[in-house]
């Protein structure tokens, strides 16, 4: 799932529809695509 983040407010929008991106809060369309954090296992020995 692609996490956007408003360029303006920052608010995060996680639900976007394809040609429907705008931030819910401030109505701003510059969105920066969020990269989430990916857990990585590394196992302690
Ligand atoms: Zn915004």
């Amino acid at each position: 799932m692609a996490v956007y983040k408003c360029a303006k407010c920052g608010e995060k929008i996680t639900n976007i529809e394809a040609g429907m991106i705008r931030c819910p809060a401030c109505a701003n369309k510059i969105l920066y695509k969020v990269r989430e954090p990916v857990a990585k296992d590394v196992q302690a020995r």
